[in-house]
């Protein structure tokens, strides 16, 4: 025999009782859980967004990572599992996106669920990295010296290696392209990527490597000298 059981407060016939109340009447106006609206940035040149001054690539998955972290459960919820679904918000002139959380949990041993909406915008900025590299920034310089065909094959070669380093470090870019009749001049932001480069390049189209460096500074005075580096690299 068993015996129907019922809400205090709605009448609801379950026996998924909180405190004699159906989820839905305990819930009431309380919240499971809580989220701030993130502030994100997006850099209007290389792309790479900003949350708690760090960059990343934009993704919906990253968002969603960042959302996840975000997340305050109330303190009755047991093994919260948390649920995001990032989606873009089209025809909007701005980076906007919508988010739809979904929690679910326990409490006292009923299976409870909540679900809320966020929208927010991605406010457009520069970085440093590309404020740096329209100033004209450059740690190295990377000449490539090769007959006219051949030179433009290695350029672009060497433009797409920079384009994979940028996903991970945006001064890894070109302040600069200049063409000669020899070749090309690069203009780099980043030192240790146009070192990377230049030897994969080497390798790749068996070319001699001549490095110079010249003194353009020091380090916040703490005695570090700056180098400017200029890699050339040569046809053997
Ligand atoms: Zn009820
Ligand atoms: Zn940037």
């Amino acid at each position: 025999m068993s015996f129907n059981k019922f809400c205090a407060k709605c009448g609801k016939d379950t026996s998924a009782l909180i405190k004699g109340h159906c989820s839905d009447c305990y819930l009431g106006k309380k919240e499971l859980f809580t989220i701030e609206k993130p502030t994100f940035s997006v850099c209007k040149i290389c792309g790479k967004f900003i949350f708690n001054q760090k960059w990343f690539p934009l993704s919906e998955t990253t968002i969603s990572e960042k959302i996840l972290a975000k997340i305050k459960y109330a303190p009755e919820l047991n093994s919260p599992k948390p649920f995001v679904e990032v989606t873009q918000v089209l025809n909007s002139d701005v980076l906007m996106y919508e988010v739809l959380i979904k929690v679910e949990g326990f409490i006292e041993n009923v299976l409870v669920s909540q679900e809320k909406e966020i929208v927010f915008k991605i406010k457009p900025t520069t970085c440093d990295a590309c404020t740096k590299l329209n100033a004209n920034y450059r740690e190295a310089v990377v000449q490539i010296r090769a007959e006219k065909s051949e030179a433009k094959k290695i350029y672009d070669t060497a433009m797409s290696m920079l384009d994979k380093e940028r996903e991970t470090n945006s001064l890894a870019g070109t302040s600069k392209i200049i063409e000669i009749p020899q070749g090309y001049d690069l203009w780099i932001g980043d030192k240790k990527a146009a070192a990377r480069i230049v030897r994969a390049i080497s390798k790749m189209f068996d070319m001699k490597v001549t490095t110079s460096k010249k003194l353009i500074g020091e380090d916040g005075g703490r005695g570090n000298f700056v180098f400017r580096f200029t890699f050339c690299l040569k046809k053997k």
